[in-house]
């Protein structure tokens, strides 16, 4: 079997977000798929680990907010490479609570949608649910990201726990002229001939030259926490 067949398979970039009692969570998700139109029915896959997979299973509710091209590394960091369960994802971010309780995320979106689950199906790692659209609007006229342009134009990173994780990612090693280092706890990769313009951090800037407060963009880890692409992890 050939793994790398499989990055040819498309997706899209999505906040799955649900609730549970008076507590939010959502995170990012990549399988988001619209399954039926009569009625519009939504299959999501969902880690077992994760919280939102728990709150969906105690509200049976989910919702979707699709993410624009746009969207910068630093909000997909804060709601797909960090735990609900210690911190409140929502906090500092712009949403509105929907008629079934679910937030819906209303920065760098171009719209959102809701669903109740009317089924699931167990895969092991990961649960899909299936949800009967309930409720939807579209707020901004923008492209949506596509989980190609994370990867090539954002330089975004799969968590482990993502359902297209692929454990050769993490060990892909590269060389170049200015040297690029890896994040120690995301895997995104700082490459000097690119930047970190959403960070005011402008193209040709070597690692020694950003200065100390800047944090890695997928993840808030420290540069402390980067490591040169020559050393192995
Ligand atoms: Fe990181």
């Amino acid at each position: 079997m050939d793994p790398n067949i499989l990055h040819n398979l498309s997706y899209g970039m999505y906040i799955v977000s649900s609730f549970k009692g008076s507590s939010l969570n959502g995170q990012i998700a990549n399988t988001v798929f619209q399954i039926t139109s009569q009625p519009v029915t939504i299959g999501i896959s969902i880690n077992k680990q994760n919280l939102t997979h728990e709150f969906i299973t105690a509200s049976r509710r989910f919702s979707i907010s699709i993410l624009a091209e746009d969207a910068p590394l630093i909000l997909i960091g804060r709601l797909g490479f960090k735990t609900g369960r210690t911190e409140d994802k929502f906090k500092n971010v712009k949403y509105s609570i929907l008629g079934s309780g679910c937030p819906a995320v209303l920065e760098n979106c171009i719209g959102y949608l809701e669903a109740e689950v009317v089924g699931t199906l167990d895969c092991g790692s990961h649960t899909v649910f299936l949800g009967q659209m309930q409720e939807s609007k579209v707020i901004a006229l923008a492209k949506p990201m596509t989980y190609d342009y994370y990867h090539q134009v954002k330089r975004g990173t799969t968590p482990a726990t993502a359902p297209t994780y692929i454990k050769e990612e993490a060990s892909k090693k590269q060389a170049g002229p200015l040297k690029k280092y890896r994040c120690s706890v995301c895997n995104y990769v700082y490459d000097p001939v690119i930047g970190d313009p959403d960070a005011g951090v402008t193209a040709g800037t070597p690692f020694e030259q950003i200065p100390d407060t800047w944090v890695c963009p997928v993840c808030g880890a420290g540069k402390k926490d980067f490591v040169s692409e020559g050393l192995r992890l």
